[in-house]
């Protein structure tokens, strides 16, 4: 992995603003994230977690303000250079393709050859190093379209370490997991921040998002509305403003964790 870029932030998101047609999606947003800190996105559908990341990872521009990728306007910069510094592992990735657990994640080190160098030693070290981090290695010459989705995802995620980024972008990168990989998951992308990586996480699930998270910064109808510590951030009453459900907060007793549930029946006729 390449080294920690020395300190200062690795995302600079300032005052930026991003419509899709009219409808405004982001709204003066700043978000900064560093070297070594997991940091959860966090907000209801549609406030525009997706959209920051696609900020961050150059896929769009913004209209007003300005985003800074280890000091690149990622929208600007190619896209081999910005692929060197990011990676982003996205929702749910078409996985038609014929091709093996190993091949797809040597895919991650396209912005690293030459365009018609075979795949050297130091590619093929990331790529088996990507592997057994992410507990794959049996299954390197399986087809994609033969894992499970748990499985799948842990191959989006070998490509985007294959990649030796310093930004690391998960992109829900826990839905459709059952608990236990949503765990595993998460205690991937907690080792590849201690391993000095900036890594960004929309999550939907505020306790996993609590229980992994240095961070967390709160969008809600495209603003930033809160920042900080899961335990400042993830009080009753900002929860119940921004969901719009009324919430108990209350400990983890095992781990101190802040947890948050739902107050009051979640099921039609409950209460009655
Ligand atoms: P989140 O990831 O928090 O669910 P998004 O960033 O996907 O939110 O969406 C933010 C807002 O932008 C929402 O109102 C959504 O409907 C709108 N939006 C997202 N993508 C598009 C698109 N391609 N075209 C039009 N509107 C979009």
């Amino acid at each position: 992995m390449t080294a920690p870029f020395p300190d200062g932030d690795l995302i600079e998101v300032r005052q930026a603003s991003f419509r899709y047609g009219d409808a405004l999606a982001l709204d003066r947003v700043s978000f900064t994230a560093r070297a070594g800190e997991l940091v959860g996105l966090v907000g209801p559908n549609g406030a525009g977690k997706s959209t920051l990341v696609r900020l961050v990872a150059g896929l769009a521009a913004p209209h007003e303000g300005s985003v800074r990728l280890a000091g690149l306007d990622p929208s600007r910069a190619a896209r081999r250079e910005v692929a060197r510094v990011c990676a982003l592992v996205p929702q749910e990735p078409p996985v038609h393709w014929p091709f093996t657990v190993r091949e797809a994640v040597m895919m991650g080190r396209a912005p690293r050859q030459n365009f018609f160098a075979a795949a050297g030693p130091l590619d093929r070290g990331a790529v088996e190093g990507a592997l057994q981090a992410c507990e794959l290695l049996h299954l390197a010459d399986r087809r994609l379209d033969a894992l499970s989705g748990g499985e799948r995802r842990r191959v989006f995620f070998a490509r985007a370490l294959a990649q030796e980024p310093r930004v690391l972008l998960l992109d829900e990168a826990t839905a459709f997991l059952d608990l236990a990989h949503q765990v595993a998951a998460m205690r991937m992308a907690e080792v590849a921040a201690r391993a000095g990586l900036c890594v960004v996480a929309v999550l939907h699930d505020l306790n996993l998002a609590a229980a992994s998270c240095d961070r967390l910064v709160v969008l809600s109808r495209g603003r930033v509305v809160a920042e900080g510590a899961p335990r400042e951030v993830l009080t009753e009453a900002r929860v119940e403003a921004v969901w719009g459900l009324p919430v108990w907060r209350g400990e983890n007793g095992a781990t101190g964790d802040p947890v948050v549930l739902p107050r009051g029946p979640t099921s039609p006729g409950a209460s009655s």
